[in-house]
């Protein structure tokens, strides 16, 4: 049997970081030894629930945390202002990160992947953990292929800090690898409300709706003569990401370097 992964969390206390705790507690493969979270008023404990019992570590110092409880692996779903540094701290002290949070610019990504060379160790670093999400990247970036013109809308909630959504920057991405760059919609085109058109990526656009109510869905849409395809994913619940978490914790073990990109791991 495979040695048991002990897992630490960041974030513990967050919307996210909850349910990964809920899903490490779960699975008898994995050991939760930590709980980190910050809050003005200290860690909310109470909303980490059943950590406490199990003898975890609860703390607000990350370093400290990571070595005395000798985790194995950090999961972080935290905020876009935090993640960078969590992450550095994490390869710093040989633990591997496994990062659902969003809002990392290529460069980080570029650097964390130095730094974990530097330290030999490995990391996954996913703006989407669900598999619904990550088919609809894949069948996006092949229609492409066959249809260029394409812009991209998501949704998410009011709260949410990063524009557009890490989701939709991978989208981008993945749709400009099949598409040869070129500057969509009318050369003359004038916007009479800055932003009207979205933001600009490889020469199309990317519209972010924020609204309270809304959970997390993205549509693109693909337009040619005379016809348009849409691919669209919704997301309900958080739990759904975490088929997805549990995976990459276990697979971290074995990766050098940083992995970007959860559907490195589907096939
Ligand atoms: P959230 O409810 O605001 O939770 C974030 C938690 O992290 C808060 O408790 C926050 O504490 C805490 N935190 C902030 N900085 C920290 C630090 N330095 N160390 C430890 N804890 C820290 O947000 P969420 O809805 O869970 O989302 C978290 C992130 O995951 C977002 O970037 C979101 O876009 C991303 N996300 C990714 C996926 C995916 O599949 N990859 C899916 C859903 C969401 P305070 O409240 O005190 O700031």
């Amino acid at each position: 049997m495979d040695a048991i992964i002990r897992v630490a969390v960041t974030g513990a206390s967050g919307r996210m970081g909850q349910e990964v705790v809920k899903m490490v507690l779960a699975d008898p493969a994995l050991k939760l030894v930590a709980a980190i979270d910050r809050s003005n008023q200290g860690v909310d404990i109470g909303r980490i629930v059943g950590a406490q019992e199990c003898g975890v570590i609860i703390s607000d110092d990350l370093e400290g945390t990571l070595r005395d409880s000798q985790a194995e692996v950090m999961v972080d779903f935290t905020t876009p202002h935090s993640v960078l540094s969590n992450t550095e701290t994490a390869i710093r002290n040989r633990v591997r990160p496994v990062v659902g949070t969003t809002g990392f610019k290529p460069e980080d990504i570029e650097r964390l992947d130095k730094l974990c060379h530097e330290h030999e160790t490995g990391g996954i670093i996913a703006p989407n953990f669900s598999v619904g999400a990550i088919l609809m990247m894949k069948f996006a970036a092949q229609a492409a292929k066959y249809m260029p013109h394409v812009e991209i809308i998501e949704y998410h909630g009011d709260q949410k800090l990063d524009a557009p959504s890490g989701t939709s920057v991978q989208t981008a991405e993945m749709i400009a690898a099949n598409r040869k760059e070129f500057r969509q919609g009318n050369p003359e085109e004038k916007e009479t409300i800055d932003g009207a058109r979205g933001g600009l990526y490889s020469g199309f656009r990317i519209h972010s709706v924020r609204l309270p109510g809304v959970f997390a869905q993205q549509e693109v849409i693909f337009g040619g003569y005379g016809q348009t395809l849409k691919i669209r994913h919704d997301s309900y619940e958080r739990a759904g990401y975490m088929p997805g978490v549990n995976i990459a914790v276990k697979r971290v073990m074995d990766v050098n370097g940083i992995v970007y990109g959860f559907e490195q791991f589907l096939d």
